[in-house]
């Protein structure tokens, strides 16, 4: 990371904020630790008895680990992502490069989502704030801020916090009607397994012989795999047109033929590899328009992570945005004072909602870009390596606790003005944006060159140990006789 971050110590626990959080996922528990280091009593609220290691692959991004070192749980976050420094995005059916991206520029520090999760919980755990497990949070009150448990037990607090992911209670609290989830027209088949299956094959073995990360782009489809461990673990995921209507589930069981049919005449090099997967997860990737506000009406209880702005995964910023969600809020807090919790959750939704709405936006950006990009080539053009990577470096730069001390007071002072002009009813923040709110930052030529040659520095510095995999060369009847560079036999 470019900011060389030092751990924080959190601050003695005063009688500042009661804090609740409903939800145990990465963005309730990373809220949690932004909340102990400001010094705030915190509770968690999770309704699952025991998480299993679920999921598969996550990116934090540097703009989430910058936040994350100063809560102390850096080096644990380090060591759980994939070591590769570089990315290869490739044709769909050769598996020749089309381009090379540092993996840092692409989704940050990717690894398992359950390490990730225990990691943040074992943090969470560590600084002393309790987290009830099995322990739903069915009614909340927002005039005398509360929440009620499965037992009848309630619970006061200054501030509620809805962490509460996709499928949010709390959002409809704040919304005050049902947000139902749109059909994207995207599902993603997912399979996490271990290396040593990928290794059966003379083909895919290539995929797990350290860490690796490749994207396979072709119409309307892509595969990106990933590894773990130096080959230990290894994923692919693959998101494709959707036809079913299948629920919106981390955890629904779908079929590994179903997902290789799909791809049949790809690459083997990653064809092999998905079809030596016993098993994969149906997840079909909801769309759900900007929420027009994060926080009920008495300004009490306010949302974060996944519960008010779900990210699709190629955007690689969904549990990053969640962590600076709570950064954010835990310095409006301290900047608003006690007995101001509305004008802290407004000017938090105030600070955070342009940016989320752009992290957003860079998902659905790069999948079309991906599932596009190969008409140039049947064109007979070729294809501009910029024209496929990932954009998120702007997103990287991003200190969520500076930027909200120098944001703060302008931004609060505005919603002051407001409430006093509009009768108290805040202005949503979706309309103060104009047209560009959608508009992702461009990177600069200077930066650019920057990267490719940091690339190329890695790349060469990998070639040392081992040949990149380079992509499958056919004969004229279409049959492989090697790889680009690798006779087959070399590399059976
Ligand atoms: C099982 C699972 C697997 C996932 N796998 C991936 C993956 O492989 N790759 C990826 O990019 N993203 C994955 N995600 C999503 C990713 O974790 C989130 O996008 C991101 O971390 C932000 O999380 P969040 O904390 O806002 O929401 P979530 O991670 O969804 O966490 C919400 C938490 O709130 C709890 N909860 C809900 N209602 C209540 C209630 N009434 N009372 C108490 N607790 C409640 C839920 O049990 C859950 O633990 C997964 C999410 C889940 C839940």
């Amino acid at each position: 990371m470019s900011h060389q971050e030092q751990q924080q110590v959190p601050r003695l626990k005063g009688d500042k904020f009661k804090v609740v959080i409903v939800g145990a996922g990465l963005g309730g528990l990373a809220t949690a630790m932004a909340m102990a280091y400001a010094g705030y009593e915190v509770i968690v609220y999770e309704k699952i008895r025991k998480f299993l290691r679920l999921g598969d692959s996550l990116g934090v991004g540097e703009n989430a680990l910058r936040l994350l070192t100063r809560w102390g749980c850096r080096d644990k976050l380090v060591a759980i992502g994939n070591k590769s420094p570089i990315m290869s995005i490739r044709r769909w059916d050769t598996g020749e490069i089309i381009a090379n991206q540092r993996l840092m520029d692409m989704a940050g520090y990717i690894g398992h989502r359950g390490d990730y999760h225990q990691a943040f919980f074992d943090r969470v755990e560590e600084l002393g704030v309790p987290i009830h497990m099995g322990t739903p949070v069915v009614a909340y009150n927002e005039d005398d801020p509360s929440v009620t448990l499965a037992d009848g037990t309630v619970v006061h607090a200054d501030i509620i916090i809805g962490a509460d992911g996709i499928k949010s209670q709390c959002r409809e609290l704040v919304l005050g009607y049902e947000d139902k989830p749109l059909s994207s027209g995207y599902a993603c088949y997912r399979a996490y397994c271990e290396g040593s299956r990928i290794r059966q094959d003379p083909h895919s073995k290539v995929l797990v012989e350290r860490d690796a990360m490749n994207i396979w782009i072709g119409k309307d489809l892509h595969i990106v795999q990933n590894t773990c461990k130096d080959g230990e673990e290894f994923n692919w995921i693959i998101t494709h047109l959707d036809t079913e209507d299948i629920d919106e589930n981390w955890q629904q069981p779908g079929k590994v033929e179903d997902a290789v049919a799909l791809v049949k005449d790809w690459d083997p090099t990653i064809v092999n590899a998905m079809a030596l997967t016993p098993s994969c997860l149906d997840w079909k990737i909801v769309y759900r328009q900007p929420l027009p506000t994060w926080v009920s009406k008495s300004g009490k209880i306010c949302l974060i992570g996944d519960s008010a702005h779900p990210h699709l995964p190629t955007s690689a910023q969904g549990a990053s945005q969640a962590t600076e969600d709570g950064a954010c809020l835990a310095i409006c807090l301290e900047l608003a004072g006690k007995g101001n919790v509305r004008l802290a959750t407004l000017t938090y939704e105030r600070l955070r909602y342009a940016r989320v709405l752009k992290t957003q936006k860079t998902g659905e950006d790069t999948r079309r870009r991906w599932h596009t990009a190969l008409r140039d080539l049947d064109a007979g053009k070729a294809v501009d390596p910029e024209s496929v990577k990932m954009q998120n470096d702007w997103v990287y730069a991003l200190d969520a606790e500076a930027d909200t001390r120098a944001r703060f007071h302008a931004a609060s002072e505005q919603i002051k003005k407001e409430l006093a002009e509009n009768g108290d009813k805040p202005v949503l923040p979706a309309s103060l944006l104009g047209d560009d709110r959608y508009e992702i930052p461009t990177i600069s030529p200077e930066r650019r060159d920057e990267i490719a040659a940091i690339v190329e520095e890695h790349v060469k510095d990998m070639e040392k140990v081992l040949p990149l995999y380079r992509g499958v060369v056919r004969d004229g009847n279409g049959e492989i006789t090697g790889r680009v560079g690798i006779p087959v036999a070399a590399s059976a």
